[in-house]
């Protein structure tokens, strides 16, 4: 007879065995991976442990870097007037909302950041979420269903192809910012589904080009989709005044049918948002399970959040040194014969290195040089296509973009003298 367990549970032999976590390959995928490093000596770029508050610069077990590796594009992260605000609402409201806002989390913080958004986009309302990727996740998985169709650019953030997922609708890409391609889907699938919904991102977190807004908004008054655009990394950063795509185009933001974007970057807070029309952000409100069924944002972020909103509108010459700095990083970069992609020097540089071992060495000896920047390898991109991708602040100097620029140049032209990479050790 089995051998009874405390609560009178048999706790005999397994008839069927538990699975195993170990036995998943996204386990075995990060072992191999970890292996790999120490086979060649190189220690892990990823989790690293940042004692200070993200900005220009950064501290790693003590030593001070140069820091392109945080999303702080506009300084605001350790700004005293963003932290006051921070203070009084911690003060107030406490850590937590506590609740749901439907239920008891509501705080005027979180009405006041959702007017501030709307008014910043010049559209009839907001509704902020917990987070940008829960934002795209429940945004998309509510306004959308098995009847409905999204296309959608092929580098496309992983949060809104959850949210597709979760969605249930069917499914189509279009080449990376390819209009044409687009506009060929629209004409075979418009009228073939209930609804049609195309996305796409304002400044590609990835490769740091911006969307064709233009051809999107045009296409959209022809084929009748809704049109909307993630702009995590083109809020604060695109416009003279950092309204994002449609003003660095010239675009009335209402041909744009649901604005999404994160308050983690430009408002070095955390949480998401969406902007748009008031009927939009009624459904959302009112049957989004990403909001109905979560804790309401953080009173202490939500000000924070708002705190950094005026601070760009108080002071827009940030957003022009943030553009400055983009365009200074990228020109450098190809004089240094470096490849910069599609980057069009804003928010994001990638520099494209190939080899995704190459990459990692090559962020681990800038490390060594007082640079610390990410290496972005398969599968977050295209295996052959690993590169550093380095954001951009506002707050970067001269000095320190120059100095990145040279030892990045430097360092990578040296492994490619000795053809240091995977496909050496291959052989
Ligand atoms: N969309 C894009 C394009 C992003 O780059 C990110 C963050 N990397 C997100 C959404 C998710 O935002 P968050 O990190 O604030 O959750």
């Amino acid at each position: 007879a089995p051998a009874e367990g405390r609560a009178g549970i048999a706790v005999g032999p397994a008839e069927r065995p538990v699975p195993r976590f170990e036995d998943l390959p996204e386990y075995k995928q990060v072992r191999m991976q970890e292996l790999a490093s120490q086979l060649v000596g190189i220690a892990n770029p990823f989790y690293r442990t940042h004692d200070v508050g993200a900005g220009a610069v950064t501290e790693i077990d003590g030593r001070n870097l140069i820091n392109f590796a945080s999303y702080d594009y506009l300084g605001t992260n350790r700004h005293p007037a963003v932290h006051a605000r921070v203070a009084e609402a911690l003060a107030r409201y406490g850590v937590s909302a506590s609740a749901s806002r439907l239920v008891a989390g509501e705080r005027p913080v979180h009405g006041i950041l959702e007017e501030r958004l709307a008014e910043f986009y010049g559209v009839e309302a907001a509704v902020v979420f917990v987070s940008g990727y829960l934002t795209n996740v429940t945004v998309i998985g509510t306004l959308l269903g098995p009847e409905d169709l999204v296309i959608h650019d092929e580098l496309m953030h992983n949060s809104a192809l959850a949210g597709i997922k979760l969605s249930g609708a069917a499914r189509r890409f279009f080449r990376h910012n390819d209009m044409d391609h687009l506009e060929e889907l629209l004409a075979g699938f418009t009228g073939k589904f209930r609804r049609i919904l195309v996305i796409a991102e304002g400044v590609y977190s990835m490769d740091g080009d911006v969307a064709d807004l233009p051809r999107l908004v045009e296409l959209r008054r022809r084929y009748g989709f809704w049109l909307m655009v993630d702009e995590a990394h083109a809020l604060g950063v695109l416009g003279k005044t950092g309204r994002g795509t449609h003003e660095y185009f010239g675009i009335d933001p209402n041909e744009v049918d649901i604005w999404m974007g994160t308050l983690s970057k430009t408002t070095s807070s955390c949480g998401g948002y969406v902007a748009g029309s008031a009927a939009l952000a009624t459904v959302l409100k009112g049957s989004s399970g990403g909001f109905i069924y979560s804790v309401g944002l953080a009173p202490a972020l939500a000000a924070g959040a708002t705190a950094s909103l005026d601070l760009l509108a108080a002071e827009p010459e940030r957003v022009a040194r943030l553009g400055a700095n983009g365009r200074l990083f990228r020109d450098l970069a190809k004089a240094e014969g470096l490849d910069t992609g599609l980057s069009e020097g804003h928010s994001v540089v990638p520099v494209l290195v190939g080899d995704s071992l190459r990459a990692v060495r090559l962020s681990n000896d800038l490390l060594e040089a007082g640079v610390n920047v990410l290496p972005i390898i398969h599968p977050a991109v295209p295996e052959g296509q690993a590169r550093l991708r380095f954001f951009i602040t506002s707050e970067h100097t001269e000095e320190q973009i120059r100095t990145a620029v040279r030892h990045t140049a430097d360092i990578l032209h040296a492994l490619e003298k000795q053809n240091f990479g995977l496909a050496s050790v291959d052989r």
